[in-house]
């Protein structure tokens, strides 16, 4: 163990030793990293309303056009995560070129994404679009009402981005060999409503490995009640102060 490490493990003991599990859950401030989620979130939107645009006066009755209209839609939005879900990444891991097991991370990374969009959005947007009696019905009519519920919707992807930032984060600590000396901690967002998984959570760790055996999972991953809502966000305790990226 180099001199280094050994002050990391003894900083790590310290904050452990005046945290306990009874003791107020642990917040933290809107970063950058929710800025960008959130610029994220206005992009997949974005996309969204200009396929409405091209595409509203596509008659539901013509279900072939639909279909192809909706596969579309999904590889557009799939286009926006493989583009910007390496920036989320690089942001987590301070490191701007990926090296292998970024890579391999984050094609799981994409690769679930476009899962979520196959299996889940796609069948919601033919739910939505299923031809009704009205034979002039067409996905512009059907947007009149319906347009807010699909931007919330596609809006909910934009929890991949922020799974990303602390997948990058993880495997940085992996690769400085720091996964099971490294104290980290996990913070929620005060601006945001908590779900009942989260709070338990918000707390220190002595190292990543240890957070993920007691949190199933990272922020936003799928592991807690709020799903790709979530906006709890990780520090790691680096050269004697609490950080989130970049070390
Ligand atoms: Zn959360």
């Amino acid at each position: 163990m180099t001199y280094q490490a050994i002050l990391t493990v003894f900083a790590a003991t310290n904050l452990l030793g005046v945290t306990n599990l009874s003791a107020k859950q642990l917040e933290g401030d809107i970063g950058e990293a929710e800025e960008v989620t959130e610029e994220y979130r206005a992009l997949l939107i974005a996309v969204l309303i200009l396929w409405l645009l091209r595409k509203r006066n596509t008659r539901l009755e013509d279900i072939n056009a639909v279909n192809l209209a909706i596969l579309e839609l999904a590889d557009e939005l799939e286009q926006v995560a493989i583009e910007e879900l390496p920036v989320a990444f690089g942001m987590g891991s301070g490191e701007a070129t990926p090296g292998i097991g970024e890579v391999i991370e984050l094609g799981g990374l994409a690769a679930s994404n476009q899962a979520f969009l196959d299996g889940s959005f796609a069948p919601y947007m033919l739910a939505e679009l299923a031809p009704t009696l009205n034979p002039s019905a067409t996905i512009g009519s059907i947007a009149v009402d319906r347009q807010s519920a699909w931007e919330n919707r596609v809006g909910l992807y934009a929890g991949a981005f922020w799974t990303a930032v602390w997948v990058g984060l993880g495997v940085e600590l992996v690769n400085r060999l720091r996964a099971n000396t490294q104290a980290v901690r996990r913070l929620l967002d005060p601006a945001a409503a908590h779900c009942t998984t989260c709070p338990p959570k918000a707390r220190e760790y002595g190292s990543w490995n240890e957070m993920l055996a007691f949190t199933g999972g990272l922020p936003a991953d799928g592991s807690d009640d709020c799903h790709s809502n979530c906006r709890c966000q990780i520090e790691i305790f680096d050269k004697g102060e609490w950080i989130s990226s970049g070390f």
